[in-house]
């Protein structure tokens, strides 16, 4: 209620949600459920977790407006740290490799934000890679988490990182496969990737369990994946 009067003591007329500007920043505060053109990022707004910064212009090399067919959080929206250096991948790249994270589940912006800057954090902190591993991260909110994104090469699958792009779905694909709303993130990820020439259109599907001594991507996803078009039974 005390922002609405603020609002209406500003002059502001806001749509439903949004209001204040951001601190120190262009850009305004709303809620970050909401759709925002450009990029989310976090600290910038006051009232709580929920609230964040809707900037005009992401950040990062991948926005959530670039693909209308699937949400795609950028770097700065989920609140991941800089890398500590970037190797240009070069593309269309032909393979794609599904992973799990082997981590929890997660069903909202919130906790999968959390569980995305976790995994970076054990990654850069306890691995000591550069960056996150992963292409992109893949939460059952059905929406992408940018990792290394399209345009630098991953740490994800040993011997193919400069060759392929990486999702992997957060939470462990034992004994169930994502739900709906994460595999059909991947797809129209893939689909996206496809349209702006970052992977090419007759590209090969792996799970990492088929180039590397791992049960990744799980039992239940990769008995999924098995059953897309571009699964290839034959090694890269
Ligand atoms: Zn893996």
């Amino acid at each position: 209620m005390m922002i609405a009067l603020l609002c209406f003591a500003s002059l502001v007329v806001p749509a439903l949600g949004s209001d204040a500007p951001c601190h120190n920043t262009g850009g305004t505060c709303q809620d970050d459920h909401l759709h925002c053109s450009g990029g989310y990022v976090s600290g910038l707004c006051s009232g709580g977790t929920h609230r964040r910064c809707c900037t005009s212009h992401s950040s990062s090399g991948t926005d959530s407006g670039m693909c209308s067919n699937v949400k795609i959080y950028s770097r700065a929206t989920w609140g991941a740290r800089h890398p500590k250096s970037v190797t240009t991948m070069h593309t269309p790249a032909s393979l794609f490799f599904v992973h799990h994270t082997e981590g929890s589940f997660c069903h909202d912006f919130t906790s999968c934000a959390a569980q995305a800057r976790g995994i970076q954090n054990y990654h850069m902190d306890s691995r000591g890679w550069s960056d996150v591993g992963y292409s992109f991260l893949v939460g059952e909110d059905g929406a992408v988490y940018e990792g290394r994104g399209w345009h630098h090469v991953g740490a994800h699958t040993q011997g193919y990182n400069s060759r392929g792009f990486a999702a992997s779905v957060m939470g462990s694909y034992m004994h169930r496969k994502p739900n709906d709303a994460a595999l059909n993130a991947i797809k129209n990820l893939i689909q996206c990737g496809i349209s702006h020439g970052y992977i090419t259109s007759s590209y090969h599907l792996y799970g990492h369990r088929d180039v590397g001594s791992t049960d990744c991507p799980g039992d239940a996803l990769y008995h999924e994946i098995r059953t897309w078009p571009h699964y290839s039974f034959v090694k890269p």
